[in-house]
């Protein structure tokens, strides 16, 4: 976990993750072939995947959230004796800490670590799973309430849907901000088209921008506004200010740019999401 720490900003490849050494010994982290990884060097699992899956596509994992909030994995296939389930339920018993490599791209992850094995549910073939230590000591399953569910999502959303939305969103973006090509992704933020609290305001790839951190702001507080044809607007009071270059040429030369968008169509901003967003751009100008 030390040396993934080291590549934490890094879209990890199965190549890549298969040259990490243990005492003299090559131990890939990941397995190519199947979901669970059980090195035999281990008694337990070492890590687990969810590969990736288009936007708009159901994965092959339906690897989702329980009513008390956790999310659950799946086991490999129906045999809960199946040595790779085995393998997992020995980091539940174990209260072992598990690497998640969360699928970005084809062939690309983004790790999630630590991760625990919170509980196992034969019955439904499933682990939950925690995604954060502090996770584990939120009541699970019939224990769990309205308010133990909304805490365990909300860290679920700081420790897993943010980060990945984000890899997602500046991978598809080539890392460059949309608006003014910017390309250090220290810089970068994935920025929502409707907001986290709008019902569509969902942290998927069509409905998010990367943006630099300055039009990132600008965005939010609707000082640029981007049309559904993907022009780009700045706010009239705003074109007639003066002052340095921050303004001169980050904000008042950027209207009338053309957004830079993803190659692959379903990657796009969604032509919906930006037509609501633009409304309340208008509105405020
Ligand atoms: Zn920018």
């Amino acid at each position: 976990m030390t040396w993934l720490d080291q590549r934490r900003d890094e879209l990890l490849t199965a190549a890549g993750l298969a040259t990490f050494h243990f005492r003299g010994e090559r131990v890939a982290l990941m397995d190519r072939q199947r979901g669970i990884r059980k090195p035999a060097v281990l008694d337990a699992a070492l890590s687990f995947r969810t590969t990736f899956t288009l936007p708009g596509k159901t994965p092959p994992y339906a690897d989702q959230e329980g009513a008390d909030g956790f999310l659950r994995y799946k086991y490999r296939g129906d045999d809960p004796q199946h040595p790779e389930n085995v393998a997992m339920r020995r980091c539940y018993q174990d209260r072992l800490p598990v690497i998640w490599f969360v699928g970005i791209d084809r062939g690309r992850y983004l790790a999630r670590f630590p991760v625990y094995i919170l509980a196992d549910e034969p019955e439904q073939l499933q682990f939950a799973v925690a995604v954060d230590p502090e996770q584990l000591y939120l009541p699970y399953g019939s224990n769990a309430n309205e308010d133990s569910r909304k805490y365990v999502e909300r860290i679920t959303r700081l420790r897993l849907h943010q980060p990945v939305f984000r890899a997602r969103v500046l991978h598809a973006y080539d890392g460059q901000c949309a608006i003014c090509r910017l390309k250090h992704v220290e810089l970068l933020d994935a920025a929502h088209i409707l907001p986290d609290a709008h019902p569509l305001g969902k942290p998927v790839v069509p409905n998010g921008l990367a943006l630099c951190k300055i039009h990132h702001a600008a965005y939010d507080q609707n000082i640029i506004g981007i049309r559904p044809d993907l022009v780009v607007e700045v706010r009239r009071d705003i074109l007639a200010e003066v002052d340095g270059p921050m303004l001169k040429h980050g904000l008042q030369e950027m209207a009338g740019t053309r957004l830079t968008t993803p190659r692959t169509l379903s990657a796009r901003p969604d032509k919906d999401n930006l037509e609501e967003r633009y409304e309340s751009f208008k509105a405020a100008s």
